[in-house]
């Protein structure tokens, strides 16, 4: 069957060798295992599902929860005569009705739907009666409560398999799946762990990096004025950033295009197609945009502000470079957007504890020295770690260690004294020997730490502080005000026992940060 499969391969794609993993995950669906498969975004997961199904008999069903995507998948189907279609819910009457006789003819080797028409009593009757090759559940992690974009439409998707006469391969495909979203797409869908392929995220072409407090608009206008030819996306977290960010480009000359849930479809569908078409060269957009958009050419990804979670992070800041070629993810950090954060995290419906842990895990990407790739593939648990990539900011700046164990051990023993209820902010405070009315609300000004690190500013020592929770010698709580807690790291620093060895900058952008949060 390899043969077979490479020569699809070459036929239909013109593609000479498979990518990593891509043959494996072929292999078991043509012995019929049912497969997950862990990708990083343009890793060529199509091709996992497109290949076997070309090579067996019937309709692959493609279960997809991004309706852009199917038409994109479709039409380059369609580009290559293979029959392909998709029906949802942006079909008019007559369109659905002549593609579902068709599928019931089993005239389909591609048939793509959404998950909700799973539910849609005439569609399964339909499904029923065809042969079908494969059901592949793409973007797979929608369907685990534990995934970053939890569908239960999807998860209810899940329970068609109940429902058929014969039992075709089910394969799930996902990039972002940590252990506990793994386990349930594998429970959810009968997938033993030994037919789950997982290939690593990392992404050997993006060059992370983390610019602190700099004039954000002006960055961007530069940035993008240096790079007159590249494709872009310009992420910024609500739409009234877009729309003013967009303005100031504007009135700079810069031509954009813009695109938030506040817009009317067409102007959306206007946008996105004058984008993916390369009339205009640089997209500025909440969230709502990137899902499912495959554009390969995508040079830089910049993160006006710190998204909620490293998973939000990694998912938009990889729809760079999906072609393969170098391809830069820039994130914007200040302070003052960890304060939007919370008051969304705060107003929205899922679990606050769960999401302030992850916000914080979000900051301390922001806030290591170490390799951002290396960082982020430990927060997924990747199990193939490589080295520090030698790409991102904190790889290429220039450091100087310095010993910092005396000052860690002032701030440390001053968590201590203050009993371990409080946060950096207050921490700080202490340490300046601020004034501030709650140091004399809490007798704090009485406690030996007072005043010890006076000849620091007090941003200073916040940023200190921030450093010690990215690294794991503070544990802030996952509360909305985090308390400042010690680890037994942070023990063994007050015994004299270890030491802390910090990186300083040697001159770089990131030098002069702007801190403020709470
Ligand atoms: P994913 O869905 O994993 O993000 P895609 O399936 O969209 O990735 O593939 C990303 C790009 O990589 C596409 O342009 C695809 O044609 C290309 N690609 C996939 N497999 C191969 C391969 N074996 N050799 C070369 N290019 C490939």
């Amino acid at each position: 069957m390899e043969a077979t499969a490479q020569q699809i391969l070459k036929d239909y794609y013109g593609y000479d060798t498979f990518r990593r993993g891509q043959a494996e995950v072929i292999e078991h669906v043509m012995k019929n295992e049912n497969t997950l498969a862990i990708m990083p975004t343009g890793g060529g997961k199509s091709i996992c599902y497109q290949v076997p199904a070309l090579m067996r008999q019937g309709t692959a069903l493609i279960i997809s929860p991004l309706i852009s995507l199917m038409k994109d998948q479709v039409d380059a189907l369609t580009a290559m005569d293979i029959p392909a279609a998709y029906i949802n819910s942006t079909l008019e009457a007559a369109e659905m009705e002549w593609t579902m006789q068709q599928a019931a003819q089993g005239a389909f080797t591609f048939l793509y739907v959404a998950p909700e028409r799973l539910e849609n009593t005439r569609f399964l009757q339909m499904v029923r009666r065809i042969s079908i090759s494969l059901i592949a559940f793409d973007e797979a992690h929608c369907i685990s409560q534990w995934g970053h974009d939890f569908r239960p439409s999807y998860r209810s998707a899940t329970s068609i398999l109940e429902k058929l006469t014969e039992t075709p391969p089910v394969m799930a495909l996902t990039a972002t799946a940590t252990p506990q979203v793994a386990d349930d797409i594998q429970r959810l869908l009968d997938i033993q762990e030994d037919f789950t392929t997982r290939t690593g995220f990392a992404r050997d072409n993006l060059r992370f990096q983390v610019v602190k407090g700099a004039g954000k608009e002006r960055y961007i206008l530069d940035f993008i004025q240096k790079r007159k030819q590249d494709t872009g996306i310009i992420y910024a977290p609500t739409r009234k950033l877009v729309d003013q960010l967009s303005l100031f480009l504007d009135r700079q000359g810069v031509k954009t295009a813009k695109y938030h849930a506040g817009m009317s479809e067409a102007d959306r569908q206007a946008a996105q197609s004058s984008f993916i078409q390369d009339e205009v060269s640089v997209m500025i957009a909440t969230n709502a945009f990137g899902m499912g958009i495959d554009k390969s050419n995508v040079r830089y990804v910049l993160h006006y502000a710190l998204p909620m979670n490293m998973e939000a992070y990694y998912q938009e800041a990889g729809r760079a470079g999906r072609d393969g070629e170098p391809s830069d993810c820039v994130l914007l950090f200040s302070g003052q957007d960890v304060h939007l954060l919370k008051f969304l995290i705060e107003n929205s419906s899922s679990d606050t504890q769960a999401e302030y842990q992850k916000l914080q895990q979000m900051m301390n990407y922001c806030h290591t020295q170490s390799c951002l790739q290396t960082y982020m593939l430990h927060y997924f648990q990747d199990p193939h770690i490589p080295e520090d990539c030698g790409r991102c900011s904190n790889c290429l700046n220039e450091f100087e260690k310095t010993d910092m164990t005396r000052e860690a051990q002032m701030v440390l023993s001053c968590v201590k004294r203050m009993d371990e209820r409080f946060g950096a902010v207050l921490v700080a405070k202490v340490l300046k020997g601020s004034k501030d009315k709650r140091i004399k609300q809490f007798g704090l000004e009485n406690l030996s730490t007072y005043g010890i690190m006076r000849n620091r500013t007090e941003k200073d020592i916040t940023q200190f502080i921030h450093y010690l929770s990215a690294e794991m010698i503070l544990a802030p709580t996952d509360d909305k005000y985090p308390v400042l807690t010690l680890t037994d790291e942070a023990v063994q620093i007050l015994k004299g026992e270890k030491k802390v060895m910090m990186q300083i900058a040697k001159a770089t952008e990131t030098a002069e940060a702007d801190y403020d949060e709470a």
